[in-house]
């Protein structure tokens, strides 16, 4: 034994009994960094069950892939893509897949956490992962397109599976490349598996309403929560950040309810329009164009000036970490309700909170999307499918339900939204933990 070592019998050192695996260590972890602080916060409210927190600091499966192609010009491209599966204590992974350009290995492990929490949050048998490649999709070809997506499905295809792992659209994926992914893993296992993805075309098991999930999700518990702060949605004025699949939907359902939508931002640029926007001219300027640039019937802000609009709502509905302590001193609204996954930094939900802005967080706000796929998997297995009356009723049950749950969380611990819903999933993700046990 060298003069330096410890003897045998003492005690291990917490380093040395969970070191932090090396690319948990950057100083600079994004998103992840946002998700571990928010562990944080609930860890004092976790009981007996905190002994197991640990399980939600870490991934439990990363899979990084290499992802070649023959572009069209007869180069061989490399793309880099991943899945991450955070945690399936209580079920089989469940999350998108994202194809952005920005997209990073520490930002998909946050957002396979968030839908662990999301997942648990409204009780559906699932645990949570996520995917995602570095590409900007736009700059690809159909075919491109076709053949990335194939060859990153078959390249973890080793982890996923109808039992296993379910992906599903986020950012920039859609139904078509669900039925791509849904037919290269199908072609590699020898038979049609329709379960192993959801979010796909309703031609191919895909179900009534889950395109509108999300946004409808969204409309569903922001109505709930005006009413517990005397919101009257009918004459709010509402700003949206997205204006698709998320943004759009949820912008129509608040338009339809009597609310004005006065400002909308995507990467195209930000417009205003003080008497509220035509939203449905608006969905067709957006799919005609890509964007809501250039749309002659608004105004034009400069993007920083978004922050300021006047507004009852703020829907933050594109990508994490918009609302930060740099801008959320200046949100008029009195209710965020957070489209997308992690738009709000835990410093910036600390200023809100003290300026008495509500925030309905991501892990339940947006899980209307989640919800739908639960359905849609399950009707695949049965093979009977549902009408879309039915879908959108059991949808807004599950999140009217799941939202006054973690209300009264709130109230009893005195704890934001975030916590609350943090609270009651962590409890349910920890619960099957320990039921389960370690092995061997
Ligand atoms: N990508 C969506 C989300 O962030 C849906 C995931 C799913 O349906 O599995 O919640």
């Amino acid at each position: 034994m060298s003069p330096t070592s410890s003897p045998a019998t003492a005690p291990a050192s917490p380093a040395l009994l969970h070191p932090l695996p090396s690319y948990l260590q950057a100083d600079q972890l994004g998103p992840w960094g946002n998700y571990l602080q928010q562990v944080d916060r609930v860890i004092p409210h976790l009981g007996n069950l905190a002994r197991w927190a640990e399980t939600l600091k870490r991934p439990k499966r990363i899979l990084i892939v290499d992802v070649p192609i023959h572009m069209d010009d007869g180069t061989v491209a490399h793309f880099e893509g991943y899945r991450v599966q955070h945690n399936v204590s209580r079920g089989p992974g469940k999350g998108g897949v994202r194809f952005h350009q920005d997209v990073t290995l520490t930002e998909v492990m946050a957002l396979s956490a968030w839908m662990s929490i999301k997942n648990a949050a409204v009780n559906v048998p699932y645990g949570g992962a996520k995917g995602g490649i570095r590409v900007d999709p736009k700059k690809l070809s159909r075919g491109e397109l076709e053949r990335m997506t194939r060859r990153y499905t078959s390249e973890i295809g080793i982890i996923i599976g109808p039992n296993k792992d379910i992906p599903a659209p986020d950012v920039n994926t859609n139904e078509q490349i669900m039925a791509w992914m849904m037919d290269t893993y199908s072609m590699n296992t020898g038979s049609t598996a329709t379960g192993v993805v959801t979010g796909k075309p309703v031609d191919l098991g895909g179900s009534l309403g889950r395109r509108e999930a999300t946004g409808r999700g969204v409309f569903t518990v922001g109505a709930e929560a005006a009413k517990h702060i005397g919101l009257d949605i009918s004459t709010a004025r509402v700003a949206v950040q997205g204006f698709g699949n998320v943004g759009g939907v949820a912008g129509k359902l608040f338009a339809e309810a009597g609310a004005r939508i006065v400002a909308v931002q995507d990467h195209g640029g930000t417009i205003y329009r003080e008497a509220g926007l035509d939203v449905p001219s608006l969905l067709k300027h957006v799919l005609d164009t890509g964007s809501v640039g250039g749309f002659t019937q608004a105004e034009t802000l400069a993007d920083d000036k978004f922050w300021d609009v006047d507004c009852e709502i703020l829907i933050p509905a594109a990508l994490e970490q918009q609302i930060t302590k740099h801008n959320a001193g200046r949100i008029k609204a009195r209710m965020v309700i957070e489209g997308a996954n992690g738009p709000t930094t835990p410093e910036a939900d600390d200023i809100l909170q003290e300026r008495n802005v509500l925030v309905l967080p991501d892990v339940i706000a947006n899980a209307g999307g989640v919800t739908v796929s639960y359905f849609e998997w399950v009707q695949d297995f049965s093979s009977f499918f549902w009408d879309e009356a039915e879908i959108n009723a059991r949808l807004v049950r599950i999140m009217k339900e799941a939202f006054a749950g973690v209300w009264q969380v709130s109230q009893d611990h005195k704890v934001s939204l975030r916590t609350a819903t943090f609270i009651v999933a962590c409890k349910r993700i920890l619960h099957t933990r320990e039921l389960r046990g370690l092995y061997p």
